[in-house]
């Protein structure tokens, strides 16, 4: 393999890397009126996350909160997003997923029930 094809093999997995973020790193504006989507960073989960529509505004744990809490609202996240939220492993986690039936949809967990879960359970 060459330089050259090495170059394009590599941009051609930024730019699948760059569509995976977008169309998976968004949850549901937590306030219960608001149907818009807000955007999180996992390149910064410690920032506050805003709606722009609402002009909400919420810490990573009273995210973590209010999914628990918030039955109408599901936070559906891809495996890396919810082990830097969660702070666990991937190994971890695919753990408590088979363990416990988390609900799945389009590769996506449930973030709340992942969250139960790990409150339920002292080991981890
Ligand atoms: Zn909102």
């Amino acid at each position: 393999m060459n330089l050259r094809e090495v170059k394009v093999i590599h941009s051609k997995g930024l730019s699948v890397t760059k569509a995976f973020i977008e169309t998976t790193r968004r949850i549901p504006c937590p306030t219960d009126e608001c149907q818009n989507r807000v955007a999180i960073d996992i390149e910064n989960i410690l920032a506050d996350v805003f709606c722009l529509k609402c002009k909400g505004s919420w810490t990573l744990y009273r995210l973590l909160q209010l999914a628990m809490n918030n039955p109408h609202k599901r936070f559906w996240l891809d495996l890396e997003a919810i082990c830097l939220w969660l702070n666990m492993s991937k190994r971890e986690l695919l753990k408590v997923v088979d363990d416990h039936d988390i609900p799945k949809h389009n590769g996506l967990y449930d973030l709340s029930a992942i969250v139960k879960v790990r409150n339920e359970v002292a080991s981890f």
